[in-house]
């Protein structure tokens, strides 16, 4: 008997995200053409490994999967949520906005980056159905920079050189103490 992935599954899964300097983080994700369980499936993954992490957002190659998806948390008071774009494009950037970030795959970095105060942003949802929004502020920043992690830039890449560098070196000895 077929199984089905879907309704056979006991639970999500929390997956493993991948951190710098691993070279999927640097791969352009490819669009998404099939609309199909699979894809559902790698959603509800990583709405799931961004909860557990816990992040505010997460993009498919941050997981070792080089498509155009990522989650952005959307968490009311009463539930915890998130919203899934596939094929995301940002357009019509406006403003601008210099604040903290962060990301799941960059251990242990904070640094300020410039991002579109607001942004129009048109996708399509796990059906496949075309959607199409503005956002601002936080909401804004956070898809800004999931949008890069498709294109395979990481938020330090938009730091200045010498911070760069001093992270660079801080990793250095992150991952050697990592080893001993
Ligand atoms: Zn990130």
């Amino acid at each position: 008997m077929p199984v089905s992935v879907t309704t056979d599954r006991p639970n999500m899964a929390i997956r493993k995200i991948l951190t710098y300097p691993h070279p999927v983080l640097r791969q352009k994700a490819e669009p998404v053409t099939e609309f199909d369980d699979q894809l559902k499936i790698l959603v509800a993954d990583m709405g799931e490994t961004m909860f557990a992490a816990p992040g505010v957002g997460l993009a498919a190659n941050q997981i070792g999967v080089p498509l155009q998806v990522v989650v952005i948390e959307q968490n009311t008071p009463e539930r915890q949520d998130f919203m899934a774009l596939i094929n995301p494009v940002i357009s019509n950037g406006e403003g601008s906005v210099f604040d903290d970030e962060g990301c799941l795959s960059v251990r242990e970095c904070l640094a300020k980056v410039r991002r579109f105060k607001k942004i129009h942003v048109t996708a399509q949802d796990v059906e496949g159905r075309p959607l199409e929004f503005d956002a601002e502020d936080r909401f804004a920043r956070i898809i800004q920079h999931e949008v890069d992690h498709l294109l395979g830039t990481l938020f330090i890449d938009r730091i200045s050189p010498l911070k760069r560098t001093l992270y660079k070196k801080k990793l250095k000895k992150i991952l050697a103490e990592d080893e001993a």
